[in-house]
């Protein structure tokens, strides 16, 4: 986490998306401001955030199928705010993974307290250190399946992940292309260790260079190195 903690607004009404935003910057918080369900599955898929606050009646995308998409992809906290205040709502938006719903309108010393809450909470599960692997600047989240670079979300497939997470904490070894294939493929798979270069490819696409060299460097013949 940032010094300051980044937060998400997803609210079609302006007025109270700038009211949250001015009340949240004098709390000390980072606001972005997304006014439709698209532009702010958008942001939720390229950058990083310590938390989002989610209307569920947008015009586009409602907020649970956004909640429900986010939950593929991170699990950042997802506080719902809604006029709604039927029990189904709410029931609904926590069964799709959101992790609090407040009803409008709402008390602002209330929302305060739980958005507290949730980051303290999302802080504890980032204090764990085998929770997360730094490669450079870029950093894995192995509980929640997520790779930054500075602040910039990269979206793996599941397998790109599992490849980079092994090549990660292997680390400044040279690994054979036989034995990326075992351990990350398994014992049972019978299929050419070009999957490996295949992959390699896929993940360099992704996270790009740093410095002007690759994450993960070749070694011609061989197989590859995460370099620190
Ligand atoms: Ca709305």
């Amino acid at each position: 986490m940032k010094d300051k903690p980044q937060i998400l607004i997803v609210e079609d009404e302006k007025q109270i998306a700038r009211f949250l935003q001015m009340e949240l910057e004098h709390e000390g918080y980072v606001c972005t401001i997304e006014y439709n369900g698209a532009a702010a599955l958008d942001r939720i898929g390229q950058t990083y955030f310590d938390l989002i606050l989610l209307d569920i009646m947008l015009p586009d995308i409602d907020g649970l199928t956004i909640c429900k998409q986010t939950r593929t992809l991170s699990d950042v906290p997802i506080m719902m705010l809604s006029a709604k205040d039927d029990v189904e709502t709410k029931v609904a938006c926590l069964d799709l993974g959101a992790n609090d719903y407040l009803t409008k309108p709402f008390n602002s010393k209330e929302l305060f307290a739980r958005i507290r809450v949730l980051l303290r909470e999302r802080m504890n599960q980032h204090q764990n250190p085998e929770s997360s692997l730094q490669l450079q600047n870029m950093t894995l989240y192995l509980d929640r399946h997520e790779v930054l670079i500075d602040d910039k979300k990269i979206i793996l497939t599941k397998k790109e992940f599992e490849l980079l997470t092994y090549l990660i904490r292997n680390k400044n070894n040279v690994i054979s292309r036989d034995r990326i294939v075992e351990d990350v493929w398994g014992y049972n798979y019978r299929g050419s260790t070009n999957v490996v270069d295949v992959y390699i490819r896929y993940i360099r696409n992704k996270i790009g260079k740093h410095d002007g060299q690759d994450y993960i460097k070749t070694i011609r013949g061989f197989g590859y190195v995460a370099n620190d």
